[in-house]
């Protein structure tokens, strides 16, 4: 069997031009713009990296973006300060933090002080109590993402067994909530899980979200199942510098019905979906009904 290529790239295409026709609308009809503000605290290279991304497909798609750039020695109530500010701000619909954040300053602490209306993240403890009891919440983009290549790939996901290998707070745990809430029968796995091999070979969905090169190999998926991966390493491979994820991609494909690629899967829908919640939070504020198959 060969896997059908899941192409993250050109779905995340699909979703950002959903959004701009949207975006287009909500200025046509409703004179709205949705705006999205990225706070970056400090110079980490990658983090200016994602950042700049996240402000170029915002205005590409038609919302306003608007730049915070701190110094690493901000004061934590110099942080708060602003988001106060922007949760005040009628124009912002959506607030970021880039983590991770320095260490002087506290996570937790800035991101529940974000609006949970504007918690385009879905990090806010309101926003994951309300998806773990199954309410309307804000929902974190990598795993929204994932629901969404999922539902386009399986149609209804009802009574299959996912597995996810995983329990972080960004990725794994809330996965794990948007697959119950799409009747999943679901096993969370982490690095204390007994026999993880035998555990992903019942999955129907594996996720892997884990962060160790290539670690799931094809022998532990179950022949047709869907495999998502969610890993980003960065490994040297005959001299080069190369990404890969967390399953063997080579030998999965092989066995499993479809699978996502490092790159070009998950991470492209991962912007995308930050775009899609800056839209969905907007129609919110404004009381007008959210876009079809953009949300959970
Ligand atoms: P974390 O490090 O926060 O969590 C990793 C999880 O993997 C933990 O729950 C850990 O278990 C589990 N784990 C570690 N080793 C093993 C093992 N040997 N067997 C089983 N489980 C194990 O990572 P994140 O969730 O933040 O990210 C996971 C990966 O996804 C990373 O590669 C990251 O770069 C990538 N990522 C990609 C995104 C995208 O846009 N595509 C977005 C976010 C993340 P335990 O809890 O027991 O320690």
């Amino acid at each position: 069997m060969s896997a059908t290529i899941i192409d993250g790239k050109a779905f995340a295409a699909t979703v950002r031009a959903q959004v701009a026709e949207h975006v287009a609308l909500l200025k046509a009809d409703h004179g709205l713009t949705p705006g999205l503000a990225v706070v970056l605290v400090g110079e980490d290279p990658a983090s200016e990296v994602y950042v700049r991304s996240k402000g170029k497909q915002t205005t590409e798609v038609g919302m306003n973006s608007y730049e915070h750039k701190l110094p690493a020695d901000t004061s934590e109530a110099d942080l708060l300060a602003l988001i106060f500010q922007l949760n005040a701000d009628p124009a912002v619909n959506g607030i970021l933090v880039q983590l991770p954040l320095p260490d002087h300053l506290d996570s937790d602490l800035v991101i529940n002080a974000i609006d949970p209306a504007k918690d385009v993240d879905g990090f806010h403890i309101s926003n994951v109590g309300l998806l773990g009891t199954g309410q309307k919440s804000m929902v974190p983009c990598t795993p929204l993402g994932c629901l969404m290549m999922l539902r386009a790939q399986l149609g209804s996901l009802s009574g299959l067994n996912a597995v996810v290998v995983g329990r972080s707070n960004i990725v794994g745990k809330p996965m794990a909530q948007l697959l119950l809430g799409d009747s999943c029968t679901v096993t969370i796995a982490h690095s204390r899980t007994k026999d993880l091999a035998e555990v992903c070979r019942g999955a129907d969905i594996l996720v892997a979200a884990v962060g160790r090169p290539e670690m799931i190999p094809g022998d532990w998926i179950k022949p047709g199942a869907t495999v998502i991966d969610v890993g980003i390493n960065r490994i040297e491979r005959d001299g080069k510098k190369t990404l890969v994820g967390d399953v063997a991609f080579a030998s999965a494909a092989a066995v499993a019905g479809a699978i996502t690629p490092v790159p070009g899967g998950v991470g492209p829908m991962t912007i995308a979906c930050l775009l899609a919640n800056t839209l969905t939070a907007t129609c919110r504020a404004n009381g007008l009904a959210e876009p079809q198959g953009l949300t959970a």
